[in-house]
């Protein structure tokens, strides 16, 4: 899981998206009360952060990049993992610290003891997810401003935290699943997918804001529309199913690039496979397997059966060749043996995935999986994490020297003295990697260009544009 920090203190780095939040406050300077924002966690976090932006920006509020400006800051936590949890108490301090006026939410605001017994002073906690509570705390402590039609424009496409050619979006809370790692399902509970129209008109005034690329995420992206049971909305003057492929085909009409993260290896999934090779979605497919030992994936209580897995890629390949998979791994769960862990490495070697992230197992507090026997020390896991990487370096740099003297379009993040920095379809922005455009200083980010691979290495591409 990445974990995106927002310094609110720090002013200087321009490609990060505290350029965004400065940009957009100065825009908007003089137009009401100033609010701090501290966004830390994965990307679905950020998407929170983003809505709770947007909705203090429709209000009139100022979002500032620095303590002191700031009337009041937001710390926007993340609880996944032990480290991410002292993360977040860190921040808090350092809010309390720096400002003294602290508003708690996200994912570790699901345990307010634990926040209380470290920080009694902050001035509110709320869940995950709880919008409406947090805007309702800030107006208890900043006055809120008042309405100017002409000074409180509101981006169409909200707050965005990630640079503004992509932009996440998020179709669904919550998770159905009950694997013995995660925590995840008891603190934000079962699924619940937001109404497709009111995803769709979201993408809809992301792409007319600029967004080039969406990234659609949630717990479990296949999952989609199965708690409403594929209910009917109308988008467009057209009726449109809650589910999975109506999703992919709507969100294939926009124009843009479409890539799908966090998708289970469903059968279902098989019908979004043909949208990829038309090119209406990006030919990528980010699929958590975590393991591929039958036993260790029942212990890890994870969905799906793996030598169906295999098979289903490489019918996917057959019908999209182009297909990018990415996948993370766990080595070293409770119990796994060996002979297991070299299961995974035959799998590796068989199903050559194309971008692979591999995690220590840690036991994170609340999981059913810390009171399984047989605990790996350390040292085996640092050992097999190694071997791990080893191999899938060898098999990304593999898949990627395939690529040299193709022609693809460029998607530019970046551009700085040296070149232009971007990506392809196969690379997700901040996990995968990248392509560099050496001498291309010209470029903006956000343009699209396209541009013919030169060479490669284990991670990253060298492209030159053509015209
Ligand atoms: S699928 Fe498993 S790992 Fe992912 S959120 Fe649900 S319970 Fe957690």
């Amino acid at each position: 899981m990445s974990v995106n920090t927002f310094d609110p203190k720090q002013t200087t780095t321009l490609e990060t998206p505290v350029k965004t939040i400065t940009k957009q406050a100065e825009t908007a300077k003089g137009t009401g009360h100033k609010i701090g924002f501290v966004s830390l966690g994965c990307p679905k976090n950020l998407v929170d952060s983003e809505r709770i932006l947007t909705q203090l920006r429709t209000e009139g509020y100022e979002v500032v990049p620095s303590y002191d400006d700031a009337e009041l800051v937001i710390v926007n936590t993340c609880g996944f993992i032990d480290s991410a949890v002292e993360e977040s108490l860190d921040t808090i301090g350092e809010a309390l610290k720096e400002n003294g006026k602290v508003l708690v939410t996200g994912c570790l605001g699901a345990k307010e003891d634990e926040i209380k017994e470290v920080h009694p002073n902050v001035l509110g906690i709320t869940g995950p997810h709880a919008y409406q509570n947090v805007l309702e705390q800030v107006h208890q402590h900043v006055e809120k401003p008042k309405h100017n039609p002409f000074i409180n424009l509101v981006p169409d496409q909200g707050i965005k935290l990630t640079p503004k050619h992509y932009a996440y979006l998020k179709i669904s809370e919550g998770c159905n699943h009950r694997c013995s790692f995660c925590i995840i399902p008891s603190m934000r509970g079962d699924l619940v997918s937001r109404p497709i129209d009111e995803v769709l008109n979201e993408a809809k005034r992301l792409v007319a804001a600029g967004v080039k690329e969406l990234l659609v995420i949630s717990q479990d992206t296949s999952a989609y529309g199965v708690d409403t049971k594929n209910k009917t909305a109308f988008w467009d003057g057209m009726p449109v199913k809650t589910n999975f492929l109506s999703l992919c085909e709507q969100l294939g009409k926009l124009g843009v690039w479409v890539r799908l993260h966090y998708v289970y290896p469903y059968p279902h999934v098989d019908d979004a496979i043909p949208l990829m090779a038309q090119g209406k979605l990006l030919p990528y497919l980010d699929i958590p397997l975590q393991h591929a030992s039958p036993r260790i994936l029942k212990l890890m209580k994870r969905p799906g059966n793996i030598d169906r897995t295999i098979q289903r890629i490489q019918k996917w390949r057959e019908t999209c060749p182009e297909l990018v998979i990415r996948s993370t791994f766990i080595v070293g769960f409770p119990g796994e043996t060996e002979e297991e862990f070299e299961e995974l490495l035959a799998f590796l070697k068989q199903a050559k995935l194309d971008r692979v992230g591999c995690f220590k197992y840690s036991p994170v507090e609340g999981a059913t999986a810390n009171d399984l026997p047989d605990q790996i020390s350390e040292e085996v896991k640092e050992e097999r994490f190694h071997r791990f990487m080893q191999l899938q370096q060898e098999i990304s740099e593999e898949r990627l020297k395939t690529r040299v003297g193709k022609i693809y379009d460029i998607l530019i993040d970046e551009v700085d003295e040296e070149g232009a920095i971007g990506r392809c379809f196969a690379d997700a922005p901040e996990i995968d990697g990248l392509v560099y455009l050496n001498y291309e200083t010209q470029l903006n980010p956000g343009d699209v260009v396209k541009a013919k691979i030169i060479a490669s290495d284990e991670y990253d591409l060298w492209a030159e544009t053509i015209n």
